[in-house]
């Protein structure tokens, strides 16, 4: 079997060192060939402002040129429909059969999937890797009764069972903590602030460039 192949998808919404970081350790640590970063295009979880999507690629090819393990998809981005990432999943399965797929998640993501289409096909589909996150505590007690179910029968704590099986496994795995989110950076642009060194500095110029999270848009 080939190795497995991390996917990582979110509005990136500027894209963070925080989301940097979850793909290159999940690369590290999980043994990935590599991670598949894929924005959101009309993503369903959320009720704040959206940046053109457009924008939110072209942020996230900046973030990730210097490095050959990663790689953009804009299936979901340049989809009309709704960002489920049970479709994401379904179209990258029918590409890579055979090759285990490892859906990355921050501990806040996968505490929120019982609200997500689908849900539970995802396990079908791919492992889920859920990664802390500060402020984010992954307990059972945190999480609703059915989630709480998969994650007992599924939870594995050797990143080997990856390799071994095509998904299926929920693998709970350690994040250098960063508590950055995508939100506060929006509110410190709003206000006039500076996230520089939050972000890569390629995408602060591109926001500054390109006027983007002024005000409320
Ligand atoms: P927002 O603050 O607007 O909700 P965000 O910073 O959470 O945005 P998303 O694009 O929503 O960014 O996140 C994509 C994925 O990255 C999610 O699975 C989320 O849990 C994870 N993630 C984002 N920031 C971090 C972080 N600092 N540490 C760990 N995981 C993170």
């Amino acid at each position: 079997m080939s190795d497995p192949i991390g996917i990582f998808g979110g509005t990136f919404d500027p894209v963070h060192f925080g989301h940097l970081r979850l793909a290159e350790e999940a690369c590290e640590r999980l043994g990935l060939a590599g991670v598949i970063w894929s924005p959101a295009g009309v993503p369903k979880h959320r009720n704040t402002p959206q940046t053109d999507v457009k924008h939110r690629l072209a942020m996230v090819e900046l973030a990730i040129a210097d490095n050959d393990d990663f790689r953009l998809d804009k299936f979901e981005a340049e989809s009309a429909a709704p960002s489920y990432t049970v479709n994401l999943l379904e179209h990258l399965r029918a590409e890579y059969e055979d090759t285990p797929l490892v859906l990355l998640l921050g501990a806040d993501a996968f505490l929120g999937l019982p609200s997500w289409h689908r849900w539970e096909e995802l396990f079908e589909l791919a492992h889920i890797a859920v990664f802390t996150r500060p402020g984010h505590e992954l307990t059972i007690d945190g999480m609703s009764p059915l989630l709480a179910k998969h994650f007992a029968k599924r939870a594995a704590v050797d990143a080997s069972r990856l390799a071994g099986e095509t998904e299926g496994v929920v693998l709970p795995s350690l994040l250098t903590p960063l508590d950055i989110s995508a939100t506060e950076i929006r509110k410190q642009l709003a206000h006039g602030g500076s996230p520089r060194y939050l972000l890569p500095e390629a995408v602060l110029d591109y926001i500054q460039t390109n006027n983007l999270y002024r005000s409320a848009n």
